[in-house]
């Protein structure tokens, strides 16, 4: 069975995704999953863009992602965001926004992986951030596993296929922190909603980038934080022009 290394929310941040696919070499893996927002907040979306459709084998469309290429998208972003995709806008040329245009919002890796970025649910974009919220999604996934990224928080949400029902609750649903290199155990007669974190932008407290290794020979799920050059990302935006609070958040992982 395949093992898969899983990304997301790069957000334009090359110094953490060059740190990142450096590291995954180191895996073996026989594919690299994207689950967007490869663009937005970051002074690199050129870079990251081409690296990704180097590098990645599937790849899901994020919020930033379309907004990019649609600015009628851009109205529901804050001010800084805004600034940054109107910015990302400009200076990406045709041939990265036709990669961005081929990407497609959902994907299935074989029968047991559904790949999304934000909520399998469909509708418009909402964050798999607690139980309560899991519970909710898991009525929309009818594989094992259901990656997910989006809140920028490394995450999993399992529960028995058997609890998936109409009245699904809060209390079905385990929720698990991932610890860095510590496997998740999943398995074949569960659900599990399970988030890698960000690579470019990590809002967990912890400022390494973030990914994970899905094992499906072993069933495990397990992220792993890469040390990256904050300062040299942090430069970028500054010689970028963008926003300074975008390098102040990279520097505490918020
Ligand atoms: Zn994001």
């Amino acid at each position: 069975m395949p093992r898969y290394a899983v990304i997301s929310d790069i957000h334009s941040n090359r110094h953490a995704l060059e740190a990142v696919l450096a590291r995954i070499e180191d895996f073996g893996v026989d594919q690299v999953i994207c689950l967007g927002d490869i663009v937005g907040y970051g002074p690199d979306p050129e870079v990251c863009v081409e690296l990704v459709s180097r590098n990645c084998s599937v790849v899901i469309q994020g919020n930033h992602d379309l907004a990019v290429m649609d600015p009628r998208y851009t109205a529901q972003f804050n001010a800084t965001a805004r600034k940054t995709l109107d910015w990302t806008r400009n200076v990406l040329e045709t041939v990265h926004l036709d990669a961005l245009c081929r990407i497609r919002s959902l994907e299935y890796l074989g029968d047991l992986v559904t790949c999304v970025h934000d909520n399998p649910m469909p509708g418009p974009m909402t964050y798999v951030y607690d139980q309560q919220v899991a519970s909710n999604a898991f009525r929309a996934v009818d594989t094992p596993i259901c990656l997910v990224g989006h809140t920028h928080i490394p995450m999993v949400f399992t529960t028995r296929v058997s609890l998936v029902e109409d009245d699904m609750d809060v209390r079905k649903v385990t929720a698990y922190l991932p610890r860095d290199g510590v496997d998740i155990q999943l398995d074949a007669a569960s659900r599990s909603i399970c988030n890698p974190g960000s690579v470019g932008q990590p809002r967990d407290g912890d400022p390494r980038a973030s990914f994970a290794v899905l094992d499906l020979d072993r069933w495990t799920f397990t992220v792993h934080r890469e040390r990256y050059d904050v300062v040299g990302a942090q430069l970028a935006l500054n010689r970028r022009g963008l926003p300074d609070v975008l390098a102040e958040r990279l520097a505490i992982g918020a």
